[in-house]
């Protein structure tokens, strides 16, 4: 069998992956993807959020300033290559819990560092037709969602287009090495880059990186409303057209079942009637694994003994921001021996 020369083998297709295939096209490099799509796979679940100001604190998310920027672009690049719509940028309003929350804000929205991303406050109800928020909420930019199935969908099929997909497991046991590369099936690679998100916790190779994974469930639920926002109140409600929208999503560090269950439905189900107004019924359910890190930072770099073999992984809870902007950032490093920034440096753990 002949061999191909390639500069690259990427394997998986999620965001990490994607993301990492684009920037190689981009850079002239020549690759081939493995990738066997799994259902439960974050990114197939994920409803693709993203969102400046986060969790239960409500802090600017870590490098928004840089990642937000760099994640636009992107995206708005990959709709026109790939000619498809994927990146919707929508406001999120976010309800405040108690009048204590609005008088905070109220002092703290127009401070330098949160009024780029704040659009306006209300400290009386907002959306009143929709949602129950006495208190007001902050109605956030530089937000939206990512329709992922369409983004990963679009980016197979262009793979597919230039031969640079295989839809089959790849199996790292069979890497072959060689002085200046690695040889696999009739590919011979300058480097492997594993982008296989929570799967690589079980994995020897990488059995001294603190991965944790968390489970999420989501639901898909259909309502006669259409709205051009996104409402967080513990969870999101995402419109994504035609009544329809996503819910969720749940964090589960201890994982008994890895897939849809009766107890992750109940807990969205009860945040959401909590403050969404009309009726809906549910049409959708599914779980997922974030392959998330103990520092919550992403894993990137080359394996201490095997310097072919890299790593693109750890983006937990936030893959549609982290991918983009650290695709490139591990190719500037692969490339050019730039060096990666330290918190995501898998060297941290050496
Ligand atoms: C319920 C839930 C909600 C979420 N919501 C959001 C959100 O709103 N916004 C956000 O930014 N993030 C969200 N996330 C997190 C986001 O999904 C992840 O950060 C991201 O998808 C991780 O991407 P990945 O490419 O690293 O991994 P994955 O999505 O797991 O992709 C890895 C791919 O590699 C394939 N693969 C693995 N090993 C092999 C192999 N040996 N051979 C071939 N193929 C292989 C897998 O099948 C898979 O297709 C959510 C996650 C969950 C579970």
């Amino acid at each position: 069998m002949q061999r191909i020369s390639l500069d690259y083998i990427v394997v998986g297709q999620g965001l990490a992956g994607s993301a990492l295939a684009m920037h190689l096209f981009r850079r002239g490099k020549k690759f081939v993807v493995f990738d066997l799509p799994n259902k439960n796979n974050s990114s197939h679940v994920a409803a693709g959020l993203f969102n400046p100001i986060t969790g239960r604190n409500w802090v600017k998310t870590w490098k928004a300033d840089l990642l937000f920027p760099y994640m636009r672009a992107y995206f708005k690049e990959a709709e026109s290559l790939l000619n498809r719509r994927f990146f919707y940028e929508q406001n999120i309003y976010r309800l405040f819990n108690t009048l204590y929350e609005q008088n905070v804000w109220m002092a703290q929205w127009t401070e330098p560092g949160y009024v780029s991303y704040i659009d306006s406050m209300y400290s009386d109800e907002k959306y009143s037709g929709l949602i129950k928020n006495p208190y007001g909420g902050l109605k956030l930019k530089y937000s939206g969602y990512l329709d992922i199935p369409a983004y990963l969908n679009a980016v197979k099929c262009f793979l597919e287009e230039q031969n640079s997909y295989h839809q089959t497991q790849f199996i790292p046991d069979k890497i072959e090495r060689n002085n200046d590369g690695i040889v696999y099936r009739n590919y011979h690679a300058k480097k492997v880059v594993l982008c296989e998100g929570s799967v690589a916790q079980s994995q020897k190779l990488w059995e001294f990186l603190p991965f944790k994974r968390v489970k999420g469930e989501v639901l898909t639920i259909s309502t006669g409303e259409e709205f051009d926002v996104i409402f967080s109140k513990g969870i999101f409600i995402i419109h994504t057209g035609n009544g329809i929208c996503k819910a969720g999503s749940t964090y589960d560090n201890i994982i008994v079942d890895p897939g849809p269950t009766a107890a992750g439905k109940k807990q969205i189900l009860s945040k959401l009637t909590n403050f969404f107004k009309p009726d809906f019924k549910v049409i959708g359910h599914t779980a997922g694994m974030r392959p998330a890190t103990h520092d919550r930072r992403p894993f990137l770099g080359m394996h201490p003994n095997e310097k072919k073999i890299v790593i693109f992984n750890g983006l937990g809870a936030k893959g549609v921001t982290l991918a983009p902007f650290f695709a490139n950032q591990l190719l500037d490093h692969l490339e050019n021996d730039i060096k990666l920034d330290q918190e995501v440096d898998i060297k941290r753990y050496i």
